[in-house]
């Protein structure tokens, strides 16, 4: 069995005060779901070290939702994965759409973060996904396999057990519009074959699908056979709605 991961992206939305409301609800909820679903918070760096103390003895996971390409240095603004380890994080994200369209994030840059992130210990959850040109032009599957391959280029097959995939459609997220539960599971199962055709341990590694997932959605879309859970923006806001998602994997 693959672990099922739901994982709350909070963007650059929230405060100390909701972290002190949201987070112990989030915790103390998953501690009494009957299922094993792993569950991650990301929420702005800033807030990630008041999280982590909400989260004391709580299996319910720390991330950051981006880290810098490099570890320390004269790196203005910047954040590392070494800080997030230092802290207590337990995963990053990299490459999520909004940091590649709105921060010039390139595939090549994805991948030296992955590097940063799994040498700091981390693991890294990799965001990939077309964008609604490129679908309708018919090149959604060359575009996400062209991207978790850069990404994922550098990685040692021994690493694979801190490697989640995330496939966002770039115009499913904030919009309301999700893929069909048959179009992710597709996509999921094309990203599974590239992952195996690359010699990594595909059937083991949890592919998640982010974009406008709702409580009302998630139960279709977390039942297909290679979707393992997903990667919640708006709905990860509102307690009973993140946590009626995460009952749903
Ligand atoms: P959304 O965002 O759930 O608000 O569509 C998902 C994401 O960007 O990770």
């Amino acid at each position: 069995m693959r672990k099922q991961i739901v994982a709350a992206n909070w963007k650059m939305n929230g405060s100390s005060e909701l972290v002190r409301q949201l987070v112990p609800a989030v915790r103390d909820s998953v501690a009494s779901l009957d299922n094993a679903v792993e569950v991650v918070i990301m929420p702005p760096s800033l807030f990630a070290s008041e999280a982590k103390g909400e989260l004391a003895g709580s299996p319910v996971m720390l991330g950051v939702q981006n880290v810098a390409r490099w570890q320390s240095g004269a790196y203005t603004g910047e954040l590392s994965a070494a800080m997030a380890a230092d802290i207590g994080c337990h995963y990053a994200l990299v490459g999520h759409s909004e940091r590649r369209q709105l921060f010039g994030e390139t595939d090549d840059i994805a991948a030296e973060k992955v590097l940063r992130v799994l040498e700091s210990g981390l693991a890294v959850m990799l965001c990939v996904g077309e964008t609604l040109e490129e679908r309708e032009a018919g090149d959604a599957e060359a575009v996400v396999c062209r991207q978790v391959e850069i990404a994922l280029s550098g990685l040692d097959s021994a690493a694979a057990d801190r490697v989640v995939v995330a496939y966002e459609p770039v115009w499913a997220i904030g919009t309301g519009r999700t893929a069909t539960a048959e179009d992710a599971q597709a996509m999921h199962r094309t990203l599974r074959d590239r992952l195996s055709d690359m010699g990594l341990p595909a059937n083991e590694m949890s592919l998640l699908y982010g974009g406008s997932v709702k409580p009302d959605n998630a139960g279709a879309l977390f039942a297909q056979p290679d979707i393992d859970g997903g990667l919640i923006g708006g709905a990860s806001l509102k307690a009973d709605d993140f946590i009626a998602i995460c009952q749903a994997a």
